[in-house]
């Protein structure tokens, strides 16, 4: 068993993306003996080197010009098969979901997903922490066979900058693109906004805000703020909000410093998105709302009178 991991990521326009950095230091975290860094981007060559700050032991740039999710499967397989790693890790984002269940599938491995940990145990197997049955329970996963797969939940775990500098080369993308040409892509919902998973302050709206149109108390709140946007699950179901803004299990995990949650409950889903925020702030009419259990400052009040208060006091 080679205690050995493969992470693939991305380099995204400003560098190495900080779920691809996240995936490798957490390899380094591991105990794996060697942590091999293989970088799909544009201008992965460019940004490969930071990669090595946070532990990769060698790097390997793919320069795609568009994102074929085939190509880059017979990519990252020609790689496994020829070092056969232990573990291959990817982020828990929308590339490496796709990614790592194809691969799965298609070499028969282990497989586990949305991972707050994982390290390899004396055996030289991968072990994984990862929530189940909606987070009510963190399961303890042992990976068996020569190499598994797993991906890691964004923002859960930190970024380390103490490597050093490493071996860079380039790696052929390989196939086809089986017919499927990306030809364009929007910037979805959020284009044009501060990016929710990498914001440092997030303001966030819940059904308390009572119609869609209330969410503009939100965007005044986030304005002074260059603050992200936020929503819960239930304002993504009823519709007031894309899916891109959702925020807990079945969304996003984030960990900006300052998180406000207005009109927002604090169910456990939506908890486990945000609990890890440098710093919460909930304003809720009803003192005994979860949210303020894991509120550093609860502001007990209407939403509609606290928030544009707020708004203009911080705009101010
Ligand atoms: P509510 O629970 O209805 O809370 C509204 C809050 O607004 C209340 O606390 C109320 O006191 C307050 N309020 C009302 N009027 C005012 C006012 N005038 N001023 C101030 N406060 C006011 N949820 C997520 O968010 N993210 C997820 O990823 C997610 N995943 C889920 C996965 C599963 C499998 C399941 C079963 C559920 C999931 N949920 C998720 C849903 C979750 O359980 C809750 O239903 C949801 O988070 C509640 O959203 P909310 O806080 O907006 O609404």
């Amino acid at each position: 068993m080679s205690k050995s991991i493969i992470v693939v990521g991305e380099v995204a326009a400003d560098g190495v993306a900080k779920a691809t950095l996240e995936c490798i230091s957490e390899a380094k975290r591991a105990g794996a003996d060697t942590v091999e860094a293989i970088l799909f981007g544009k201008a992965a060559k460019v940004a490969a080197g930071a990669a090595g700050k946070a532990g990769a032991t060698s790097v390997r740039y793919v320069e795609e010009s568009t994102y074929s999710l085939a190509q880059r499967a017979a990519t990252v397989e020609g790689a496994i098969k020829e070092s056969s790693p232990g573990l291959v890790l990817m982020s828990a984002n929308t590339y490496g979901k796709e990614l790592a269940g194809v691969l799965a599938a298609r070499l028969k491995a282990g497989f586990a997903s949305e991972c707050l940990e994982v390290r390899f145990g004396d055996d030289g197997q991968p072990r994984a922490l990862r929530p189940m049955y909606s987070g009510k329970v963190l399961a303890r996963v042992k990976l068996n066979g020569p190499t598994s797969f797993a991906t890691l939940r964004q923002n859960t775990v930190p970024v380390t900058d103490d490597g050093a500098d490493v071996a860079v080369s380039e790696l052929a993308l390989a196939g086809s693109a089986n017919g499927v040409v990306l030809t364009g892509a929007d910037a979805g919902a959020t284009g044009g906004e501060v990016d929710l998973s990498e914001a440092s302050v997030v303001v966030a709206g819940g059904r308390g805000l009572k119609e869609p149109e209330n969410f503009k108390l939100i965007e005044d709140l986030a304005a002074p703020l260059k603050a992200a946007i936020g929503a819960t699950r239930m304002v993504v179901d009823a519709g007031w909000k894309d899916f891109h803004y959702q925020v807990g299990q079945t969304g996003k995990v984030v960990t900006p410093s300052l998180y406000i949650a207005v009109g927002i409950s604090g169910a456990i889903q939506h908890l486990v998105g945000m609990q890890n925020s440098g710093c919460i702030v909930a304003i809720n009419n009803d003192p005994g709302a979860p949210i303020f259990k894991v509120a550093d400052y609860g502001i007990v009040a209407d939403l509609f009178e606290a928030t544009p208060k707020l708004a203009e006091r911080l705009k101010n």
